[in-house]
């Protein structure tokens, strides 16, 4: 067990060098979603879910993540702790920690799978009988966790950090389809097979739909000045959240529906995702303002149901 400044340092090496996984928003994604969740959560629900955290077991890290780089106070800190866990079900697959390959990290809970062909230029669901991803099935069993008096408390800090991450994945579009072609008739894994980067470019470089989604702040604006956190993520959750304040989206939480929140990112994965864009070529930039608005609202959404699931558990009414 490394000593807790030894800690601190893997700590900051893991979220400074951790590559970018093919099944996720990335990091930003992920950040940005917890932060409009605790936005949305009560002081209760706040206090309930890093208390719950923070007895999560020994081996799968959680409690030790608590350290609140920078933070000035033990709110920011809290919820700098909070944001930094929407990512612990990704960073915890690192080949330098024991929990890569463990009973906690698990890939194909991260989306769903959803398998269709375009036909007349309209969607037409395929039946194919393939393993698929386990992600709402997931979130059903996670939640029935934290709302169980008879779960243990270390469980429903699993469950916590789970959810966090989980919510926020099958928000974006690619998690919830698999698109079927010729040339792929198993499916193109959520674009993870479009190419978007030129045949021949080294595997290391290339680009595909799914990443480019999975980047999508980054991709309309770059972190080039590679500020902190609070200085680039959280004014990002702000402006998403000014542009789709919870009012505007009240009528359309669906709250607790979670197959129906991956409907949504099936649809729009039909719909919108693979129009206007060319396997072997960078999207337009006409292509990344609109993917860029479609995430914004998918970020918010996530965010606010996600919020209002601990709200709904650990108790309080928010005060907007
Ligand atoms: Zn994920």
């Amino acid at each position: 067990m490394p000593t807790r400044p030894a800690r601190v340092l893997i700590l900051i090496s893991l979220v400074l060098t951790f590559s970018i996984p093919s099944f996720a928003w990335d990091e930003v994604g992920h950040k940005i979603t917890a932060y409009i969740a605790w936005d949305r959560m009560t002081p209760a629900a706040r206090e309930a879910v890093v208390r719950l955290m923070l007895t999560g077991p020994e081996d799968s890290g959680l409690p030790s993540y608590y350290m609140g780089y920078g933070s000035q106070n033990e709110d920011t800190r809290k919820r700098d702790y909070f944001v930094l866990m929407a990512t612990w079900a990704d960073f915890i697959k690192d080949r330098n920690l024991k929990t890569r390959n463990s009973k906690y990290s698990v890939p194909n809970w991260h989306y769903t799978d959803t398998y269709w062909m375009e036909k007349d230029g309209k969607p037409v669901l395929v039946t194919l009988n393939e393993p698929g991803g386990l992600a709402i099935q997931k979130i059903e069993e996670f939640a029935k966790i934290i709302r169980s008096p008879t779960s243990k408390d270390a469980e429903k800090a699993i469950a916590i950090a789970w959810l966090i991450h989980l919510i926020g994945d099958i928000h974006q579009p690619l998690h919830a389809s698999s698109r079927v072609t010729a040339e792929f008739p198993k499916g193109d894994q959520g674009g993870n097979t479009f190419l978007l980067t030129p045949a021949g470019t080294p595997r290391e470089q290339q680009v595909n739909l799914h990443s480019y989604w999975d980047s999508i702040v980054e991709n309309k604006e770059a972190n080039s000045r590679n500020l902190c956190d609070a200085d680039y993520i959280y004014p990002v959750a702000h402006d998403i959240m000014e542009k789709f304040p919870y009012d505007k989206l009240r009528d359309r939480m669906k709250d607790d529906q979670f197959e129906a929140w991956m409907n949504e990112s099936f649809s729009l994965a039909t719909t919108e995702v693979y129009k206007g864009v060319e396997e072997g070529k960078m999207p337009s930039k006409k292509y990344t303002e609109n993917a860029y608005k479609i995430a914004q609202e998918r970020f918010a959404l996530g965010g606010y149901r996600l919020g209002d699931l601990f709200n709904e558990v650990f108790g309080g009414t928010p005060t907007k």
